[in-house]
């Protein structure tokens, strides 16, 4: 056997019934091949990737809350503390139904190499719950977060771990999450990140995925020759990284011709109207189904997926697994050039390779969606200095780290002759950096 197949097998073992996070294991094993070739005996001995793939703690806890009605609900909260050698732990909170440890291992995991990218001081982590916040009163969804802190605030901290939003958890969720942390503690501090500018946020992180994804989706363009002006885009979901990066294409000259939610898409042949996503998603909370009566002209297309209308980017920034092999058939005989990823692992397996097949540059979410995180961590900072950038100043900084994980992710993939496996340059790019931090910090 060989060490690769070693370590998926103990992964398997000790990880029974988690799927996501065994694929998640797989996949970026795979994608090292060529480092792990280099340095097999090396890392044999020093049990690297056995330490690599034990998250270094994991909580798991119960949830009670009550709704309007007066009923009792149990929920299960989690947080991954997966690997600290870079930072304290960090990334998102996620309440969605999906929500279980094989999700939040698999997250994690890749969190970890994500925000080694970032170049800035942040181990991985991620959490949440398997509560549904679809068609919750505010009261309910407050009550659940009060709940849910309850327990989790014993285990976070500003140097320990740092949550953040992520599917399900937006601006509302984390104001009602600080404000228990801070009644729990009697603290007022930066160990939640995505605050509102009132109480410590940073200017440009509710953009900064959405953005990020388009600063690094235009390197990737112009290292080949093209660019987004001009380009027809289409972008899937309709949640804060799908509306941000909406609103940057436009900014580079392109037009957006979709978003959509987990009920069908819209098609806006004229370009997508953001005012009007925004109003749906951000003020009233409803279904994108509703854009169609501000924009009779727009067509909404329920139960389909996006990736069949035509276009020359494909930007996925809704969910796993919602861009399989059928759909990039779809996108690559429309004439598409590149996919970028803005969701976490949007795009199968298969899927992946035949874009790589059929030469469509294809970039994954550890690179192209670590915009967000990366400015967590300028928020950190931010907050430990008790100071506020402007917004211009860290959008600046944000698009510098776009850049540099540009050149990181296409000098690794040249390093080890993957030249253009971008999947293969960001996952070597984040896999030597916690590596060799994990080295310097002995066996822990
Ligand atoms: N949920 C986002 C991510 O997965 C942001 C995490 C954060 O800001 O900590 O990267």
């Amino acid at each position: 056997m060989t060490y690769v197949e070693e370590v998926l097998e103990r992964v398997k073992r000790n990880n029974p019934g988690e799927p996501e996070f065994h694929l998640a294991v797989k996949e970026v094993l795979q994608a090292i091949e060529p480092v792990l070739k280099a340095h097999e005996a090396e890392y044999r001995k020093i049990r690297l990737l056995e330490r690599i793939v034990e998250p270094e703690r994991s909580i798991s806890f119960r949830v009670p809350w009550v709704d309007d009605k007066g009923d009792l609900h149990i929920n299960r909260g989690y947080r991954i503390q997966f690997n600290s050698a870079l930072g304290p732990y960090k990334g998102g909170l996620r309440f969605h139904p999906s929500v279980n440890r094989s999700i939040l291992n698999f997250l994690a995991f890749e969190q970890t190499f994500k925000n080694a990218l970032t170049g800035q001081s942040i181990g991985g982590g991620k959490g949440g719950a398997n509560f549904d916040p679809k068609g919750k009163s505010d009261r309910e969804v407050m009550a659940f977060c009060q709940s849910f802190m309850s327990e989790l605030f014993k285990y976070i901290g500003p140097n320990e771990d740092v949550p953040a939003g992520d599917i399900g958890v937006g601006g509302r969720e984390i104001g009602y999450l600080f404000g228990q942390y801070k009644r729990l503690t009697n603290q007022y501090e930066g160990t939640i990140t995505g605050k509102s500018m009132r109480f410590g946020g940073s200017f440009v992180r509710t953009e900064a995925t959405g953005y990020g994804l388009v600063y690094l989706t235009e390197e990737m363009l112009n290292a080949h020759g093209r660019s987004l002006a001009g380009a027809t885009v289409t972008v899937s979901g309709s949640g804060n990284v799908a509306i941000y990066a909406a609103e940057k294409a436009f900014q580079m000259g392109a037009r957006v011709v979709t978003v959509s939610d987990s009920d069908g898409f819209i098609y806006d042949p004229d370009g997508i109207k953001l005012e009007v996503v925004k109003d749906i998603k951000e003020v009233r909370r409803a279904r994108i189904s509703e854009y169609v009566k501000a924009v009779p002209t727009a067509q909404y297309h329920e139960g389909k997926k996006s990736w069949e209308i035509k276009c020359d980017v494909a930007l996925p920034c809704a969910i796993q697994n919602e861009l399989a092999l059928e759909d990039a058939k779809k996108l690559v005989a429309g004439g598409c050039i590149a996919v970028a990823e803005g969701a976490n692992m949007p795009t199968t397996e298969d899927a992946i390779k035949y874009f790589q097949q059929n030469g469509v540059l294809f970039m994954p979410g550890k690179a192209s969606n670590a915009g967000g995180v990366a400015v967590s961590a300028l928020e950190m900072s931010q907050n430990s200095m008790r100071i506020v950038r402007t917004f211009e100043d860290v959008d600046a900084q944000l698009r510098e780290i776009m850049k540099d994980i540009w050149l990181q992710v296409k000098a690794a993939a040249e390093d080890y002759e993957r030249a253009g496996d971008y999947v293969c340059g960001a996952n070597i790019a984040g896999f030597r950096r916690v590596v060799k931090t994990m080295r310097e910090q002995g066996y822990v």
